[in-house]
């Protein structure tokens, strides 16, 4: 769960450039104008900060320079919240560090001398003495927050002579020997490196603890007596001098220096360093250290740590939430050894009614903070209120009670879900504590993709059999169908079902209609499975490589599980998971948080946001979704309904003008009802129609079969009708015989498609439908296509408008996806009203990669980092943007109102969409689903400009 968590958050933080402003405003927002500013405070040379005894020298607007939890603690002290004192050793000293010689920056030892000193006055007790010892924990803490990533030290400073000086100082010899154990524990994993080899292993310290207990015969740890502590401090030392070669060192200075370069070493160890690649978290950032002065929850029935959010993360109902444990230190409250407590009492409860345990029982062996420290709780509560108020955001809290007394020990703006992030920033801005802009850049665009969708109930029990790539998010059950027939034929008896295929292709999509979800064992998020399913808002998995499917005994085998034609399966399209049976899915709503939030949006931005959609359902969902018009409707899929392939194929096939005309004829009717279904979907809104674009070959037969059927349905001879079609067949479906290349060679396709396009439009409008249609000529390279081709269609739509006597408007464009038409947009545009960027094909071509092989390196491209990203996802800004701001400076240069969108995949992608609001575009285009992604990040883009 936390993983998957992760795993959301990253691509947030990866994706939208739009996020980041979010938290740099947030900051800037938290932070008044007026006060003391951030530069003030930084001093050059100065490479140790204090905080916490009386005021700080930094502040949380020097994230940068003392991480995160630095600047935290460093804020929270500053406007006088409990904090333990301490010190932040800054994130350039990491970058100056050598983990190989272990050398520092020279003025560091003199720095973090004085700051100790500082540290000891304000504390009243001596690092090293054996009378009162000064403990502290070292903490790592980068910028940006790498939960679990890096290491944390408690307790430094023990040894054997100031064991027993806190053991008297504090009257609690347990406390001071649990202290001990635990500081041997943490120094020889995180300093001397005595961990697991792999995560088979078990934790070297934790096996000698289980033998002990095991000798005594009892179960926890608070068994344990100060004499077994004792002896584990021993058998600890004794194991990590043996792993290590030499004895666990005595001095606290040696101590603290070997902690405070592990912290650093951290930073590049293979856990951190995956991670900072996964979320773009440059390595030259570096880690703090801060070093800060240990409180102890573990002090007796009196002292307690917990953690706590501000608002749910889950739901983002404003409610404190958080859980406790007394008698424990640092993180065994995440550690899940122990069942930790609620907060509130009413939190309590509620835990207890659904873990199934009795009011009695909750109450004394379960009770909340409230019940058992009052004084505490209400403290906490306040520090909590304090910091949401003044970070404004909700935060995410780590405390300590030591002998009844609260200590903050770290604030940050809480992860949370897509649901509670809308809620939290609508229900803020009502409070009053952010501005509706504010609230806009809360929600990172990405994450509202969640909130469309059906999702797999979390809490539900579930089989995994495979795992693919999630390709189209939500969740979707069905009885699994090998072909696109079947699901049809399912969906007509009412059968819900998932289409299990090794790939899909054009023909597939009724199938793909008709099934709940789509699986498939090939291909990548660009997949055709993967663009067609996004495109309608369906569940889909793919590039599931464990995947076997044997069409012909209707039985898919994966991780030695068998599922058969007519098995349960789920799919969750976020994760790219496949469960057995039918797990519970919950139907998320769009709720009136959500649109209010959508609402301000709308209000900021510059950027048009339309929807690719090629049928009058696909258009009317995404008007539901805010669609401004449509950026492109293709005309091929339609191609693919009923028995219209027939005439499609005897086009195609017809060796004379002839034969195609004839051809053609029957197609027109179709071609005009799906034109007008979409005109009226679009009422008021203008619509692009992109004119035939692919090769014809993707609409041949594909067997004997179809071939016999074709003949006889045609009347054609099978033997003509095979060579023809051999000979049309391309092997690159990039660069052959499609888009305006075909019309060029057969005029009479987009004459037909034009005259369909203009009765319908003429029709509908007769209806007092209003029709905006733009025709679009795809795949236009040179001025003379587009010259001869925009003739072609002005004449064929004015002499039906001629011979119907009827006046419409309507604009002729081109799509700009061949580079070539990039580098002579100024020619181009004399002949056209609009360009919309193909940005598919043009970073195919300009990037010279082909988009249905690139799946065998491109993934190591990115991994490795030879790419930052894959540019099929997000616009290659350093290269193929560079095209499309040529094409729009020279396509400008000749006609300054010259209509500019983008209709590739990208236009749901909000960094291209921030992107393409830089360079000028007027709208983007994208799926469905995704219009309100693309209306979120257009709202960011005019915020963050
Ligand atoms: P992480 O970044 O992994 O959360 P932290 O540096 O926050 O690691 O440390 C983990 C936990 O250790 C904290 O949540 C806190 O409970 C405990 N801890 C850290 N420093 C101190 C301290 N000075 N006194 C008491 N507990 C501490
Ligand atoms: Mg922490
Ligand atoms: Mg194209």
């Amino acid at each position: 769960m936390s993983k998957k968590h992760g795993k959301a958050d990253k691509k947030n933080t990866k994706k939208s450039a739009g996020a980041k402003g979010a938290s740099k405003k947030s900051a800037k927002a938290a932070k008044p104008a007026g006060k003391k500013s951030a530069s003030k405070k930084i001093v050059p040379g100065k490479l140790v900060y204090f905080f916490g005894d009386k005021g700080s020298d930094g502040d949380a607007t020097m994230k940068n320079l003392l991480g995160g939890k630095g600047a935290n603690l460093a804020e929270m002290a500053g406007i006088g919240l409990p904090v333990p004192p301490g010190f932040t050793i800054t994130t350039e000293v990491c970058t100056a560090y050598d983990p190989k010689k272990g050398t520092y920056p020279k003025p560091l030892a003199g720095q973090v001398d004085a700051a100790l000193a500082r540290l000891e006055k304000a504390m009243g007790k001596k690092f090293g003495d054996t009378a009162n010892p000064l403990l502290v924990s070292v903490r790592s803490g980068a910028r940006a927050s790498m939960p679990g990533m890096m290491d944390t030290v408690l307790n430094l400073g023990l040894n054997d002579a100031t064991v027993e000086g806190l053991a008297k100082k504090s009257g609690n010899d347990r406390f001071a020997w649990d202290s001990y154990r635990r500081f041997v524990q943490m120094y020889g994993d995180v300093v001397m490196g005595l961990k697991p080899e792999s995560a088979k292993e078990a934790d070297p310290f934790e096996a000698i603890i289980e033998k002990k207990k095991e000798k005594l015969g009892v179960h926890l740890d608070t068994e344990l007596t100060t004499e077994h502590l004792k002896e584990l401090v021993a058998e600890f030392k004794a194991a990590v001098k043996k792993f290590a070669g030499r004895p666990f060192p005595t001095d606290p200075k040696e101590q603290l220096w070997g902690a405070i370069g592990a912290v650093f070493k951290s930073w590049t160890n293979e856990r951190a360093t995956v991670y900072r690649k996964l979320n773009n978290i440059p390595e030259a950032w570096g880690t703090a250290v801060n070093v800060q002065s240990m409180v102890f929850g573990n002090m007796g029935d009196a002292s307690a740590t917990g953690v706590a959010f501000t608002r749910d993360p889950g739901t983002g109902e404003k409610r404190f939430f958080g859980e406790f444990l007394v008698n424990a230190q640092g993180e065994d409250v995440v550690a899940g050894t122990r069942t930790p407590q609620q907060i509130t009492r009413v939190a309590s409860r509620e835990w207890a009614r659904q873990s199934g345990v009795a009011e009695k029982e909750r109450a004394s062996r379960f009770p909340s903070l409230e019940e058992v420290m009052p004084e505490c709780n209400k403290q906490l509560l306040a520090a909590a209120d304090r910091l949401e108020k003044h970070y404004r955001d909700m935060q995410d809290l780590e405390f300590t009670i030591e002998n009844g007394r609260l200590w903050m020990l770290q604030t940050r703006n809480g992860k949370r879900t897509a649901g509670a992030a809308v809620r939290i920033a609508v229900e803020m801005e009502k409070e009053g504590l952010i501005d509706k802009n504010a609230a806009v850049l809360r929600v990172a665009p990405d994450q509202i993709d969640q909130l469309l969708h059906p999702t797999i109930d979390a809490k539900a029990a579930k089989t995994l059999v495979a795992k693919g790539l999630g390709a189209s998010p939500g969740a979707a059950s069905g009885q699994v169908v090998f072909s696109a027939e079947e699901a049809v034929a399912a969906k007509a008896k009412g059968i819900k079902t998932i289409l299990v295929r090794t790939e899909t292709s054009p023909e597939d999509i009724a199938g793909m209609d008709a099934a709940e979800g789509i699986l498939t064992a090939k291909g990548g998020r660009t997949s055709h499975a993967a663009v067609v399913a996004r495109g309608m808002g369906k569940c889909c998995v793919v590039g599931c490589e464990a995947l076997r499917i044997d069409y012909k005994t209707g039985v898919m085998t994966s991780n030695g599980m068998t599922v058969k034609d007519g098995d349960w399966i789920t799919l969750d399209g976020a994760t790219g998971s496949v469960y057995l049976g039918q797990v519970p899915t919950s139907q998320a709503k769009v709720s009136g948080d959500f649109s209010k939030l959508m609402g301000w949006a709308d209000k900021v931005r510059r950027l048009g946001v339309r929807t690719n959609a090629d049928t009058p359902h696909d258009a009317e969902v995404a008007r539901g979704f805010g669609a401004e018009g449509i950026g492109l409707c293709r005309t091929e899929h339609m191609f693919f309904e009923g028995n219209r392939i027939d005439a499609v194929r005897e086009m195609i096939l017809a060796t004379t003008l002839d034969a195609r005309e004839k051809a053609l004829a029957k197609l027109l009717p179709y071609q005009r009802k799906d034109f007008a279904g979409i005109f009226k979907a679009m009422n008021g809104l203008p619509v692009t129609v992109r004119l035939l674009d692919p090769p014809l070959h993707e609409f041949l037969p594909h067997s004997d079969e179809e071939y016999t059927d074709l003949a006889r349905k045609t009347g054609l001879q099978k033997a003509q009708l095979e060579q023809t079609g051999e000979l049309l067949h391309e092997f690159n479906p990039m660069l052959g015989h499609r888009g305006c290349r075909l019309a060029i060679t057969y005029p009479e396709i987009y004459a037909m498609q034009t005259r369909a396009i203009i009765e319908a439009a003429v029709e509908v409008a007769g209806k007092g439908v209003k029709v905006f249609p733009e025709i679009m000529i795809p795949l236009v390279a040179t001025e003379s296509e587009l010259k001869k081709l925009r003739k072609l269609v002005i004449d064929t739509a004015e002499d039906v408008l001629s011979k119907k006597k009827k006046k419409l408007a309507y604009t002729v464009g081109t799509m700009i996806e061949v580079p070539r038409a990039a580098l002579v947009a100024d020619a181009i545009a004399r002949h056209a009203d609009f360009f919309s960027f193909g940005t598919n094909d043009l970073t195919q071509m300009g990037f010279g990669l082909s988009r249905d092989d690139a799946g065998r390196f491109l993934p190591e491209y990115v991994e490795s980092g030879v790419l930052d990203d894959d540019p099929f996802l997000t616009i290659d800004q350093g290269g193929i943007g560079v095209l499309m701001q040529i094409a729009v400076e020279k396509g400008r240069s000749v006609k300054a109102g010259l209509k500019l969108g983008i209709c590739g995949e990208h236009g749901g992608d909000p960094r291209s969409v921030i992107f393409c609001d830089r360079i000028g575009l007027d709208y983007v285009s994208c799926s469905p689903y995704r219009v309100p992604v693309a209306r979120l990040a257009a709202a960011h883009a005019a915020l963050t400009k």
